[in-house]
């Protein structure tokens, strides 16, 4: 029972003074932890393959039962009290630091090494702790991630319970790692069987006694901050793919008034020419120009003239229907993508469009803000959606003409 009781006191040493320095981030910083974190990882790796200890269900070792499991719970924890956007840069960053070293470690074999009195370099340990740190932190690249997800699916189904849902993450997870990593351990060290199923046993007693710690920590102090992100956008986050999504989808937005911008529409065109057999349904394009834009610039200034448009992208955006695009094409104009209706039914949700504009956007002194809408439709589908634009462009014109605030498309009078 004492090798129970002593992993018991490493595991409240461990995990006191890896909380306290969580705790601490808030006045010197998050390095603190973090750097705690990844400077035990090499000895945690070589006490885990090759320090036992014997206990009635088997085999254990307190490397991977106190200090790795331990490691796994850290992270939860630095992610339940910050977010994923923290949490994946230790977790990116023990992976990326662990390959180095054991890459930075081979090259050194080339080099002649001075013979030293009273100890020889080892160099097969060092194949061997090699092999297993990267082993190793492959897989803890993949817990760490599995057990956030995990987790969070857990809270969400036991009602934000911290301690039933630290446990059931956490079990699973440490069971896939034993199953993983034991396989390896034999074949480098040749660690007996009974090592995998005791240390199966001893990671889920860490399992439940760290999450009980997690609990009562949760439960002191800064109440955690409340998440309400979707599985799908943690998981981006903790795998850095929103970052670059975000980009790409921020380059494609108007800074003004929020809807689609100029490149977007290009690109569109680019991907509708590409697709080789259109998909049947029609497309129609509307051009949208505010009527006597430059008055209200002229009269209100540019801020105002800002303000309005964005008041007119708005107003487009909330009455298109779910599918349909709208995009500013240029300063006061905006192209809409409408797709599956035929002709008439386009002119019909255009004028829908026109008059939303004119009685939702606030007037200027009495004034309706109104847009002026030239259609045009394809029946054929995908294709060249330049040449709708051109023909929209000059319907556009011809509403100017006929005296603005009106949709003009195929029937009306040129
Ligand atoms: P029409 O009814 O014939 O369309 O008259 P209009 O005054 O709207 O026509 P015109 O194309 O001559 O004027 C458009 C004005 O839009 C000119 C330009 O200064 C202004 N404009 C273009 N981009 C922006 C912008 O981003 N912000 C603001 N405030 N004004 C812009
Ligand atoms: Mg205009
Ligand atoms: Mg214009």
């Amino acid at each position: 029972m004492s090798g129970v009781l002593l992993l018991s006191i490493q595991a409240l040493i461990y995990f006191g003074v890896m909380t306290a320095l969580l705790a601490a981030r808030k006045s010197y910083g998050v390095g603190l932890f973090v750097c705690a974190l990844g400077v035990m990882h090499f000895l945690e790796t070589y006490l885990a393959a090759v320090f036992f200890i014997e206990l009635p269900f088997g085999l254990l070792s307190p490397g991977s039962t106190v200090l790795f499991s331990g490691k796994l719970m850290m992270f939860l924890l630095l992610y339940i009290r910050e977010d994923a956007e923290v949490v994946r840069q230790p977790i990116y960053g023990l992976l990326i630091g662990n390959i180095l070293l054991v890459v930075l470690a081979l090259v050194l074999r080339f080099q002649t090494a001075v013979k030293m009195p009273g100890y020889a370099p080892d160099l097969a340990f060092l194949d061997q702790i090699g092999i297993l740190m990267v082993w190793g932190t492959l897989l803890l690249f993949v817990d760490c991630i599995a057990l956030i997800m995990l987790y969070e699916r857990m809270a969400r189904l036991l009602k934000r319970n911290v301690l039933a849902s630290a446990f059931v993450a956490s079990a699973v997870v440490l069971t896939f790692d034993q199953l993983m990593f034991y396989p390896v351990l034999n074949w480098v060290t040749g660690t007996p069987f009974s090592a995998l199923l005791g240390g199966w046993v001893a990671k889920m007693g860490a399992a439940a006694v760290y999450s009980a710690l997690v609990a009562l920590y949760l439960s002191f102090g800064e109440p955690a901050p409340s998440k309400r992100r979707s599985l799908a956008d943690i998981f981006q986050a903790l795998t850095y793919r929103n970052r670059y999504e975000d980009l790409l989808a921020r380059s494609l937005v108007d800074e003004v008034t929020g809807v689609k911008n100029r490149a977007a529409f290009e690109q569109t065109c680019r991907e509708w020419l590409e697709r080789k057999s259109p998909d049947g349904r029609p497309i129609t394009v509307a051009m949208a120009d505010v009527d006597r834009f430059k008055a209200i610039n002229d009269q209100y200034g540019h801020a105002a003239g800002d303000a309005v448009l964005r008041a007119v992208g708005l107003t487009l955006a909330r009455h298109v229907r779910d599918g349909d695009t709208v995009f500013r094409y240029g300063g006061e104009e905006f192209a809409i993508l409408l797709r599956g209706l035929d002709h008439p039914e386009a002119l019909e949700i255009a004028d829908r469009l026109r008059v939303a504009v004119a009685t939702e956007v606030q007037p200027l002194d009495g004034r309706p803000v109104t847009v002026s809408v030239g259609v045009a439709s394809s029946a054929y589908g995908a294709g060249d959606l330049r040449g709708l634009l051109d023909k929209a462009d000059k319907r556009l014109y011809d509403a100017k003409r006929l005296g603005r605030n009106r949709v003009v498309g195929e029937t009306a009078p040129a």
